[in-house]
């Protein structure tokens, strides 16, 4: 690596680099949270701060950082054959062994596995892959995907256009045609009737838009972007019975649900639910390799499949990445071994209660399962009003960060919580600490 200084790094990077998701003139000009190494749950940044990562980066980092099973497992695949590809007739034994495995994790009848690299391409994939089943079966109007308001499921066009959240989509039409948003039953802003209410919405959506054009409906069992909108079972039951009466198909997007961070293979195990497709991506690696999939019912898988001379037409390059494969494979045996799932429904126990031991008055709601979870900020949490100041949730996370501690603001004044299933108790203690301060002074202005 090149020697310089930390201005030197921040000055090249305003020159060259262009970050995601970021005021790109601000972030010239202030500079960001630049990493150069991490462990366990601790990241380093370029001057030698320590930061405790409560976000495992992007909801992903879940065996967490600096575990030389995975990078033993990328260099020996990139010694041995650094890239192959699944296109027409090739294969490599890597893809079939984690196809393999996701099969067996996956619940019952999920046994075909389509490669991405993303989650984006997860969910794109998922979404033609539905349209394909209905054209298969002889009902090419169905096109119509459905998905909640206040859901993220990436940035590509079709997962954008699936995307509720106004912010993702702004400057960016037009979008996929065919994508209709239902109400989203938010646990926390709808109250009790959020499930009911959100399926008649939902039903009623399906017959005015006539029920022979709807393809699919897309849900992320618990919504991060949008707000950590940890979806009632009841819902996500009532969603599943709905599609099967109208013949539509259900996604499901693990993207940060699976592997382990809800404390189960994928989150939607928790309602009992059989979906149709499930997208997943970030935590099959890690984070340590880019690596996503569709992974498809074998009642849908046998539509798609058609005839013996049926071409699908449909794949990434890098679909199937043999490195990928690896790292992952890898990867599932560490959550497995280490029992992770079963961490992170200890550790999310242990800081919930820490949480609320502190009886912090501007705390409503925490929600979610596992170490994915969500504290909703308030005025005043018996009248649930919201902060007076609009920038509160963010002046928390600023505030936290400027304490080592990085956690992350969401849309509707919610604080997120994910990081790396290995987290320890102390270092629990430390978010809780920093979070419950900072909650407080910026409530009282201070
Ligand atoms: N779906 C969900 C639920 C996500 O949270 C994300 C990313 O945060 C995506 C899809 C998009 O994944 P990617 O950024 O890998 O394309």
């Amino acid at each position: 690596m090149q020697i310089r200084t930390p201005d030197q790094w921040r000055a090249k990077d305003a020159a060259h680099v262009i970050h995601p998701n970021t005021m790109l003139g601000l972030h010239e000009q202030n500079g960001g949270l630049m990493i150069q190494s991490a462990h366990g749950s601790t990241l380093i940044d370029i001057e030698g701060k320590e930061y405790l990562d409560g976000i495992g980066a992007l909801w992903l980092t879940n065996v967490g950082y600096g575990r030389p099973e995975l990078a033993d497992a990328a260099a020996a695949q990139m010694k041995e054959l650094p890239f192959w590809s699944l296109f027409w007739s090739y294969g490599h034994t890597k893809a079939v062994e984690l196809a393999e495995r996701l099969a067996q994790l996956a619940p019952p009848g999920l046994s075909h596995t389509f490669f991405t690299s993303g989650g984006s391409e997860a969910n794109e994939s998922s979404m033609k892959i539905a349209r394909l089943y209905h054209v298969r079966r002889g009902q090419p109007d169905r096109t119509v995907i459905l998905a909640l308001d206040q859901a993220y499921h990436g940035v590509s066009y079709g997962a954008m256009s699936a995307t509720g959240i106004a912010a993702v989509r702004t400057n960016f039409a037009p979008f996929l045609t065919d994508v209709t948003h239902v109400p989203t039953p938010h646990p926390y802003r709808a109250g009790p009737e959020a499930a009911s209410t959100a399926l008649e919405a939902l039903e009623q959506q399906i017959r005015q838009i006539g029920p022979k054009r709807v393809a699919a409906l897309m849900l992320e069992p618990i919504g991060g972007v949008g707000g950590l909108i940890d979806l009632p079972d009841e819902y996500i039951r009532g969603a599943r019975a709905l599609c099967d009466r109208y013949g539509i198909l259900l996604i499901i997007d693990e993207v940060i649900c699976g592997f382990g961070r809800t404390g189960t293979w994928f989150g939607i195990e928790h309602s009992g639910v059989i979906p149709d497709i499930i997208s997943c991506a970030k935590g099959i690696t890690s984070g340590y390799f880019p690596l996503g999939a569709s992974i498809i019912h074998d009642r849908v898988y046998a539509v798609i499949k058609g005839e013996p001379t049926d071409y699908f037409n449909h794949g990434f390059t890098y679909s199937g990445h043999p490195v990928g494969c690896a790292v992952a494979l890898a990867n599932i045996d560490l959550i497995e071994r280490e029992e992770l799932g079963a961490r992170a429904v200890a550790m999310g126990a242990y800081l919930r209660e820490r949480l609320l031991a502190r009886a912090n008055p501007h705390i409503a709601q925490i929600r979610g399962k596992g170490l994915m979870l969500g504290v909703q900020l308030a005025q005043n949490p018996a009248t649930r009003q919201d902060p007076i100041d609009p920038e509160a949730h963010k002046k928390v996370e600023a505030g936290c960060r400027a304490e080592g501690v990085l956690l992350r603001a969401l849309l509707g004044y919610t604080i997120a919580i994910s990081p790396p299933l290995v987290i320890t108790e102390p270092e629990l203690d430390r978010i809780v600490d920093v979070l419950d301060r900072n909650i407080r002074r910026v409530f009282t202005g201070g």
